[in-house]
């Protein structure tokens, strides 16, 4: 018992950061949307900018997406086919993964959420299915998402499983020497900040065969060609996604529509797509994006294959040097949009956040669990629908807060 999981445990750890967060009006927000991530508080009409958005592009409130999934839906008069998708699925569905497969040149399948993708992907990888029918040794950076590690009880039925460092190519290519068969599972871009090696872990792979599982919930659309994220735009220098290779997304984030999906390998890959659907749990069911998401899913597609998506990429890289010029942080020069500002105590980052909240800007304060103790501090996404005054002021407040608080 309790070898991966302990949720009593974890909940007494992380109860302190719920109830400070929440008496300090953190959490709970009831709001209505204004768009470029300003939203107004229906309980007393205060009126602030998301600091820690996941929009990196600003796709959410995009007049084209919304409408597009208000036209799907009228379109079909359904919100769902009440039914297996692989029993009847709606067009809709089959354009939107053709056209996310087209995008991004693997093969895709939609699901509900990523979460949902980590859960249908992560078992028939430790199965073997991919692996020439050998279970590999199932090997997590320490620092993959929560919804990879979750999976641990699920996948240890099926194969081996440890954890390594963040990070930690050493104890990874060591894994690789002695294993006939490696799986390693990682962010592509990490929640906290950071991105995997992954130029590193593509040498591992071409030399011992290691298989590679990535989640690029942040690192699709914010960065690379038409938005492919970090892993695809390192694969592109090598001919593109290989069948050693599996990544999962979120389409809730910087896509901007809705749901997830799982890019299974080469473009065309029918045994491996067959595989998936016939064995990958919340892939059969009920549950997949609906007829308005993907409607979103077809028109934010639409834009990642038009200039407008480079356009969006420079916005947001812009903001991010603004940024990184008025707040140093560890991660500053990175290339990528998630900034964690170190505060150290909790009370003092707690005090911080409620200061910033008061005067516009909701940032969001993490510490223990999420971090370690006594190393809090707030995490910031920039946007490219950030305006540079709305960045600047954002960064004069910091520093003034901080000053008063710390
Ligand atoms: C948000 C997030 C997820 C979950 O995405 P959903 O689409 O909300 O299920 C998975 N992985 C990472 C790294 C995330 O940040």
């Amino acid at each position: 018992m309790h070898s991966y999981m302990n949720i009593k445990k974890s909940a007494r750890i992380s109860h302190d950061f719920w109830e400070v967060t929440t008496r300090a009006g953190m959490f709970d927000i009831v709001a209505a949307g204004l768009g470029d991530g300003r939203h107004r508080s229906l309980a007393d009409g205060h009126e602030f900018v998301n600091m820690s958005s996941y929009s990196y592009l600003g796709l959410d409130t995009h007049p084209k997406i919304v409408q597009a999934a208000a036209d799907a839906v009228l379109a079909e008069g359904s919100l769902n086919t009440s039914t297996s998708r692989m029993r009847i699925r709606f067009g809709v569905l089959r354009d939107a993964e053709d056209a996310l497969s087209e995008l991004f040149d693997v093969e895709a399948i939609t699901v509900a959420s990523c979460a949902a993708a980590a859960w249908a992907s992560l078992p028939l990888i430790a199965s073997g299915l991919f692996t020439d029918e050998q279970p590999p040794l199932m090997v997590f950076d320490k620092n993959a998402h929560f919804c990879l590690n979750a999976m641990k009880p699920n996948v240890a039925d099926e194969a081996p499983v440890t954890t390594i460092a963040h990070n930690d190519l050493e104890a990874l290519e060591e894994l690789c020497r002695t294993h006939p068969q490696v799986a390693y599972v990682a962010d592509g871009v990490y929640s906290t900040g950071g991105a995997a090696p992954v130029a590193e872990l593509l040498r591992l792979q071409e030399k011992y065969g290691l298989f590679l599982f990535f989640d690029e919930a942040h690192g699709i659309s914010t960065v690379g060609e038409r938005g492919r994220g970090v892993v695809l735009e390192e694969m592109a220098k090598a001919g593109g996604i290989n069948d050693r290779t599996l990544i999962i997304t979120s389409l809730n984030k910087g896509f901007g529509a809705s749901g997830g999906a799982i890019f299974l390998g080469r473009k065309g890959a029918q045994q491996r797509r067959d595989t998936a659907l016939r064995n990958g749990g919340p892939l059969m069911w009920s549950q997949r994006i609906n007829t308005a998401g993907l409607g979103a899913v077809l028109a934010s597609a639409e834009i990642h294959r038009s200039p407008e998506l480079k356009e969006l990429q420079a916005r947001l890289a812009e903001n991010v040097d603004l940024f990184d010029r008025l707040v140093p942080t560890a991660l500053s020069g990175d290339g990528l949009p998630i900034r964690f500002v170190d505060i150290g105590a909790e009370d003092a980052t707690v005090r911080l956040a409620e200061g910033l909240l008061k005067h516009g800007y909701y940032a969001s304060p993490i510490f223990f669990p999420v971090i370690a103790r006594g190393k809090a501090g707030l995490r910031l996404m920039l946007r490219a629908n950030m305006s540079s005054a709305e960045i600047t002021e954002f960064a004069g407040l910091l520093h003034e807060l901080r000053d008063r608080h710390v």
